[in-house]
C-alpha cells in the first residue's frame, strides 16, 4: 500500500523510501532505506570494487564509460519520462537534461588519461640529476550526494569524472529521486556487471550524513548551502576531503547595448526553465536605465506565452512541495516592501504550480532579492550603468554562476562578476561545456567539477622523484661537506640572487 499523502512528498513506509510525482501523486518508485550498517558495507563492497576498476586501467574504464554512455543516448526518452514521472520536470527539459549528461560521460572517459595519467615533469637546475613524474591517483571509493533538482545531470557531473578517474562511487541520491538514482545505477551495472563500482544508497538525510563518516576518500556533495555546513562538519571528523557544489542566486546584467531581444528570450529560460529550480537559474536581473523599460516588456510578453501544467507545458510544478511556501513569502515580502509585479504576483502560486512571477524595483536587501527562491520568478532591479549592476551583482554570499548581455564591455563585466561561472550573451550554458569547469565561490561552494579541474577533483596527486645522476651539488645528504655548502650558497646567489 502506498502511503504518499502529499503528492511529491517522499515518505518512508515500513523501511521503504516511496517517490511520487508532485503533480499526480503518482508512486514512481519505492527503494528499501540503508541503515547506518548498511552504508558502511557498501562502501567496503565499493572498494574491493574500486580495486578491480583501478586496474582496468584508463582504456578499460574509458571503453566501459563509453558503452554506458551509449546506452544513456539510446534510452534517452525513457530517462526523460522518469524524470518527469518522479520530479515533474517538462519532458522537454529532462531530455536537455540528459544530454548535457551524455556529453559529460563522453569527455570525462575519453580525457581521464590525458589530464590524469603518469607523465614526465621538468626538473630544474637545483635537482637537475632528478627526474619527476606526476599521477593521479583514484582516492579509491568516492562518495556522492545529489540533489532532486536536476536528478541526472548533477550527479553525474561528479560520478563520471569520478569513475573516469578509477574510483568505486556510492551515490546517495535525493529523497525526492531516488528512481532516478537507482536507473543510473542499474544502467552503470549492466555494463559494468562484475563489480559494484556504482551503487545507491537510499533515504533521507541521515543515511547522507552516514556516508560522510563511512570511510569514504572523498566525498562530493551538491545540495543546498545550509546541508553543506553539516556535511562538512560530519566529513571534519575524519578528516575526509569534501567537494561542495552548493547553490546560487545568480544575477544576469543587460547593458546599453545589448540585444534586447536575445536577452529577453536567454532571460526567460535562464530564470524560468525547470520553474526556476535550477541552482545556476537566473534569478535576479540588472537592466542599465537606457534600455530597463524595454527590456522588462520584452521578458513580460514571453513569460506571460509560457503554459505551466503537469504535461507538456512549459513549466511543471515545484518538486517539492515545502517550497511553494518559500516561493509564496519571497513574492509577498517583495510586494510589500515596494515592488511590483509586472507579471504574475502572489496569485501565481497556486501549489504545486506557480506561474512565472516578473517584480521589479523589488528593495536589494529583500528575501527575493538575497536568497534563493527556487521557483519561476525573476526579480528586475534598474542600475545606473555596468559599474552598478556589478557591485548589487557582487552583493551576495553567494557566487556561483551569472550572464552578462552587451557587446562592447560584456566579457570584462563576466570576469568582474564574482562567481565560478558566467555566460556571455547565453544563460547557464557553461554547464554543458564538458571542457570547461564548473563550481562556485563563497556560499556557493569549492572545488569544481566538469573539465580538467574535475578529473583532477577526484585524483590525488601523486608526485615522484627519481635519481638518474650523481648529485653534483650535495645537499640533501649528512655526507656533504662544509665546501659543497659554500658552493650551493654562490650557485643560488648566482641563479637567484639578483633582484
Ligand atoms: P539539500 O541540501 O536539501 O539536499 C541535498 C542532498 O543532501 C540530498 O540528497 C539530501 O538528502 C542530502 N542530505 C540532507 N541532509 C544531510 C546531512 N545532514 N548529511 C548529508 N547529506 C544530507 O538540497 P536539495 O536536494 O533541496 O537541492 C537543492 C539545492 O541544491 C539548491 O540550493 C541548489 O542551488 C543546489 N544545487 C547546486 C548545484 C551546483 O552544482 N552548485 C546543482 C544543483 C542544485 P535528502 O534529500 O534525503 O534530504
Amino acid at each position: 500500500m502506498t502511503a504518499v499523502h502529499v503528492p511529491g512528498a517522499p515518505v518512508i513506509d515500513g523501511g521503504v523510501l516511496v517517490s511520487s510525482s508532485p503533480a499526480t501523486g503518482a508512486e514512481a518508485g519505492r527503494f528499501p532505506v540503508a541503515s547506518p550498517t548498511d552504508v558502511t558495507a557498501a562502501v567496503e563492497r565499493a572498494r574491493a570494487a574500486g580495486q578491480w576498476w583501478a586496474a582496468l586501467g584508463f582504456d578499460g574504464r574509458r571503453e566501459r564509460l563509453l558503452r554506458w554512455r551509449a546506452l544513456l543516448a539510446q534510452r534517452i526518452e525513457e530517462l526523460a519520462d522518469l524524470v518527469h514521472r518522479e520530479g515533474g520536470k517538462p519532458i522537454g527539459d529532462a531530455v536537455v537534461e540528459v544530454v548535457t549528461a551524455v556529453e559529460h560521460v563522453d569527455w570525462a572517459a575519453r580525457n581521464a588519461r590525458r589530464v590524469l595519467g603518469p607523465r614526465r615533469v621538468r626538473s630544474r637546475l637545483i635537482l637537475a640529476e632528478f627526474s619527476g613524474h606526476l599521477e593521479y591517483q583514484p582516492y579509491g571509493v568516492v562518495g556522492v550526494i545529489g540533489p532532486w533538482n536536476y536528478p541526472v545531470f548533477t550527479p553525474i557531473g561528479s560520478t563520471a569524472y569520478a569513475l573516469a578517474a578509477g574510483n568505486a562511487v556510492v551515490f546517495k541520491p535525493s529523497e525526492y529521486t531516488p528512481a532516478v538514482g537507482q536507473w543510473l545505477v542499474d544502467t552503470f551495472t549492466e555494463v559494468v556487471p562484475e563489480q559494484p563500482v556504482l551503487t545507491a544508497v537510499h533515504g533521507l538525510g541521515d543515511v547522507g550524513a552516514a556516508l560522510c563518516r563511512s570511510g569514504v576518500g572523498k566525498l562530493a556533495f551538491t545540495g543546498s548551502t545550509a546541508t553543506a555546513r553539516k556535511v562538512m562538519a560530519a566529513c571534519a571528523e575524519t578528516l575526509t576531503p569534501v567537494l561542495v557544489e552548493a547553490g546560487g542566486k545568480d544575477a544576469m546584467i543587460v547593458d546599453s547595448d545589448a540585444d534586447l531581444d536575445a536577452a529577453a528570450e536567454a532571460c526567460v529560460w535562464g530564470a524560468l526553465t525547470n520553474a526556476g529550480q535550477t541552482c545556476i537559474g537566473i534569478e535576479r536581473v540588472y537592466a542599465v536605465e537606457p534600455v530597463f523599460d524595454a527590456f522588462v516588456e520584452k521578458v513580460v510578453a514571453r513569460a506571460g506565452r509560457l503554459t505551466v501544467g503537469p504535461d507538456g507545458e512549459d513549466i511543471g510544478p515545484i518538486t517539492m512541495p515545502a517550497q511553494v511556501d518559500v516561493i509564496r513569502r519571497h513574492i509577498d515580502d517583495a510586494l510589500a516592501r515596494g515592488g511590483r509585479a509586472v507579471l504574475g504576483g502572489t496569485d501565481a502560486v497556486q501549489a504545486p504550480y506557480v506561474r512565472p512571477t516578473v517584480l521589479v524595483d523589488v528593495p536589494e536587501d529583500s528575501a527575493a532579492v538575497r536568497e534563493e527562491t527556487f521557483g519561476p520568478t525573476l526579480t528586475i532591479n534598474r542600475v545606473r550603468d555596468a559599474d552598478e549592476a556589478v557591485a548589487r551583482a557582487n552583493a551576495l554570499p553567494y557566487g556561483l554562476g551569472g550572464s552578462v548581455f552587451g557587446r562592447r564591455r560584456a566579457v570584462a563585466i563576466a570576469r568582474r562578476l564574482r562567481s565560478g561561472m558566467a555566460s556571455v550573451n547565453s544563460t547557464l550554458t557553461f554547464a554543458g561545456m564538458s571542457t570547461l569547469p564548473f563550481g562556485g565561490v563563497g556560499d556557493s561552494g569549492f572545488g569544481r567539477i566538469h573539465g580538467e579541474d574535475g578529473l583532477r577533483e577526484f585524483g590525488r596527486a601523486k608526485a615522484i622523484t627519481r635519481r638518474r645522476a650523481r648529485s653534483l651539488l650535495p645537499s640533501m645528504t649528512f655526507e656533504r661537506t662544509p665546501a659543497d655548502v659554500a658552493r650551493l650558497v654562490k650557485v643560488v646567489k648566482m641563479m637567484y640572487g639578483r633582484g
